[in-house]
């Protein structure tokens, strides 16, 4: 209904988007029925999540504090911090063996920590079966792996908790064919439906490392955070902290989208008994949003292979494993033509026997089938080599806060059109 030239304007009232009626000279608002001049409207800032957060004030350990040592990688620019017992000898985030010992400039503590819940033994192991099952590694890439070379690594992360007010505007319709006279007609109902509801999310996490790829810190996600406990010096004994680059800030988009993705499919998901539906707008706005900053644990590994760097991060609380792995192209035509050979055989016969084809047909047939299944298998292989972006965040909304505020089915119009005349 409300065409996309005319969503730069919103209701003052309900915040739907508004139609000019050329009647009443007056921008409407088909949702809650409020008209207004042009000069009260509001323009669309085309942002579609408001709100602010507020950020921790966390504590500061001072340079010169006792046997801490910093090491910056000149390569991806990641900072580290570790005591004096450890030395590290290469950069966990892109193997650069030549990391440089620096004077220790002072850190932001973080507000909380998740101890590592598994050593390193448990980590190489979970990395070797990460491998397992993976039909498109390259022969031998296994093998050049150097799991003693994994690192436990206090990732910083920012956990961000809302209260929010997602709202929906949408155009639905019914639809019915029905005859009259001897003519067929549909019908189409058209609905304007309007949703505000409560939510709350807790803890939708995002890194504040650049030189970590998101992707990694998405997949290996969720953390178990009942196991948050306040920071203490004595955890970081034995490992290294990465000092955050990023700050809450820098990392905000993403974790609004997360929630606006989330927040919008919860709204959709009420709007039932319809043909179509077509959302119009949907907003969220985020109130006494909150900012905390906590270290979180991962075992990092890279791997040198071809002249490329692979890295795995793997869940030190969870053990779940993540990390881009090499396709090999020999592996690929082998895992291709295996499943065209055996597709097309069974779908030969299928065609055949239980279909009575004749043979040309059959074999024309087949083949076209098999190729389709192949490449879904090829692609579904190749998409199990690589990690993902998170773009939800359904793992950190909480359905205790969920309340719907405002639930509006409004019917606007109906149409007619004729789509079948009798013959004559
Ligand atoms: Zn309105
Ligand atoms: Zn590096």
């Amino acid at each position: 209904m409300a065409d996309s030239s005319l969503q730069e304007y919103l209701c003052p009232n309900c915040g739907g988007p508004l139609e000019f009626n050329g009647e009443q000279q007056k921008m409407v608002c088909v949702y809650c029925e409020s008209s207004f001049d042009m000069s009260e409207v509001k323009k669309n800032s085309g942002n579609d999540v408001s709100g602010e957060w507020t950020q921790s004030e966390g504590a500061k350990l001072e340079a010169g504090a006792e046997g801490v040592k910093e090491y910056t990688c000149d390569s991806c620019g990641a900072v580290m911090v570790c005591d004096g017992q450890l030395g590290a000898t290469e950069c966990p985030y892109c193997g650069n063996p030549a990391i440089m010992e620096s004077v220790f400039t002072g850190m932001n503590l973080p507000d909380g920590i998740i101890p590592f819940a598994n050593d390193k033994k448990v980590a190489q192991e979970a990395m070797e079966n990460y491998y397992k099952g993976k039909k498109l590694l390259p022969p031998g890439f296994v093998n050049s792996n150097r799991l003693e070379e994994i690192k436990g690594v206090y990732v910083p992360f920012w956990l961000f908790d809302c209260d929010c007010n997602a709202s929906g505007f949408y155009t639905a319709t019914k639809e019915r064919t029905f005859e009259e006279n001897g003519s067929k007609f549909k019908e189409t109902k058209e609905y304007a439906v309007s949703r505000i509801a409560k939510m709350r999310y807790e803890k939708v996490p995002a890194d504040g490392a650049k030189e970590m790829r998101d992707e990694y810190m998405d997949s290996i996600e969720p953390f178990d955070y009942s196991k948050i406990i306040p920071y203490d010096p004595a955890y970081f004994s034995g490992y290294l902290a990465s000092k955050y680059d990023e700050t809450a800030d820098d990392v905000k988009p993403r974790v609004n989208g997360r929630i606006k993705n989330t927040s919008e499919e919860k709204l959709r998901e009420s709007v039932t008994g319809y043909d179509s539906v077509h959302a119009d707008r949907v907003s969220v706005d985020i109130k006494q949003g909150k900012v905390t900053y906590c270290m979180l644990p991962v075992w990092m590994l890279t791997t040198r292979w071809n002249g490329n760097a692979y890295t795995f991060a793997m869940n030190g609380q969870t053990g779940k494993v993540t990390g881009d792995l090499p396709i090999d192209k020999g592996q690929c035509t082998k895992h291709f033509c295996i499943t065209f050979a055996i597709a097309a055989v069974i779908c030969f016969l299928v065609s055949y026997f239980l279909f009575s084809l004749s043979i040309g047909p059959a074999i024309g047939a087949s083949a076209v089938i098999s190729a389709i299944i192949a490449f879904i298998a090829l692609s579904s292989a190749k998409s199990a080599m690589v990690s993902h972006v998170k773009t939800e965040a359904k793992h950190y909304f909480v359905d205790s806060a969920y309340k719907m505020l405002s639930s509006n089915d409004k019917h606007v119009r109906t149409r007619k059109e004729k789509i079948e005349t009798p013959n004559s």
